[in-house]
């Protein structure tokens, strides 16, 4: 193991439903059609493969394949284990994970998000090395009605699951939507506690994005047009920003590693950190992508580590879950004066 899969990583953002690798896809295809995909239909349908030039509408398609796949309970669980089986092997210590409650021909919201939290609660307890908690997702793309709906389902969740559920997410393909109408939505969330991780500035509009300051999120989705004013708010206020380098490539949303966003922010030392947003569809992995921003943008080994202990500080876990994961972080740091 090298030194990016040996580091103990905190993953914020990763989408369930986009990390989901070939593997899994091939085991659920199996479980839901008694067969094994064709190759190509998998890979065409899903991964988003080295060249492909697509736009980020383009790639919210991406998502319907596996949805398919995870319309019904048996696989939505399975899927959602795999997803933080494979977290636990490439060494993520603590894993915030999103998805959006989805009422199916199989199943209702209710059983989608009790299947999704059941089996994270069972998972701590089979893969005890990796921490995790959910971000219940609110999709743009599905409307008003959908989000109202939604928050009252994870407010009631809450209830049964408050060490598992810690914040929402918002996310989706925003076209045609405003940030305003789902704010007082949200905001039922945010009173009863809820951090607010928003993705914030994912295409160009500084009074959107000046809103979602406004209403204060916890942490900044990707970011990737955030300038002028914004962007010194978000310094002044401490707000992390989520970094997503792959995905935002190969959605070209940025045109290039080098042209990353990330690298005037670590330079301007905001708070940020590095993730995956959706390994399945972007063939990545968090030490993949923390080697690539190693790579980059000239980040020694003590930048690295300290990017990660950073990581602890934005997390939506409790004090002293913050201190145990810096606990396992100093313990990484021994083993490396040792050698
Ligand atoms: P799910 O919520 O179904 O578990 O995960 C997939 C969903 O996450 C997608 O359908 C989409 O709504 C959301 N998602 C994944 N990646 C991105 C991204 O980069 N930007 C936005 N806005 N949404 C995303």
């Amino acid at each position: 193991m090298d030194f990016f899969q040996k580091l103990p990583k905190i993953e914020l953002h990763a989408h369930l439903n986009g990390s989901l690798s070939n593997s899994t896809l091939s085991e659920l295809h199996v479980l839901k059609y008694g067969k094994e995909p064709a190759t190509e239909r998998d890979e065409s349908f899903y991964k988003i493969t080295a060249g492909q030039n697509l736009t980020l509408k383009e790639c919210f398609q991406k998502f319907k394949y596996a949805h398919d796949l995870t319309d019904q309970p048996e696989t939505l669980a399975y899927a959602t284990r795999a997803v933080i089986r494979d977290f636990a092997v490439d060494n993520v210590i603590y894993l915030e994970l999103r998805t959006t409650p989805k009422a199916t021909y199989h199943m209702t919201k209710t059983q989608y998000l009790t299947t999704v939290l059941e089996t994270i609660r069972q998972a701590q307890k089979d893969y005890p090395t990796v921490t995790v908690k959910l971000l219940p997702s609110i999709d743009r793309s599905k409307g008003l009605q959908e989000a109202t709906e939604n928050v009252s389902l994870v407010l009631e969740m809450h209830q049964l699951y408050p060490d598992i559920i810690k914040g929402m997410d918002l996310s989706g393909a925003p076209y045609g939507t405003k940030f305003s109408d789902f704010a007082t939505i949200l905001e039922r969330a945010k009173v009863r506690g809820l951090k607010m991780a928003l993705h914030c500035g994912e295409f160009p509009d500084d009074d959107e994005v000046w809103e979602m300051f406004q209403f204060g999120t916890d942490r900044i989705g990707h970011g990737t047009f955030i300038g002028g004013s914004n962007l010194k708010f978000a310094k002044t206020n401490r707000i992390p920003f989520e970094c997503c380098l792959t995905s935002n490539v190969k959605c070209s949303t940025v045109k290039s590693y080098e042209d990353h966003h990330f690298k005037k922010l670590w330079k301007a030392k905001h708070e940020v950190c590095i993730c995956t947003d959706d390994f399945g569809v972007f063939d990545t992995s968090l030490s993949d992508e923390l080697r690539i921003c190693s790579e980059t943008y000239g980040l020694s080994t003590q930048d690295i580590l300290q990017l990660q202990e950073n990581t602890i500080e934005y997390t939506f876990a409790s004090e002293a879950e913050k201190q145990q994961l810096t606990k396992l972080f100093d313990l990484f740091k021994n083993t490396l004066k040792d050698n």
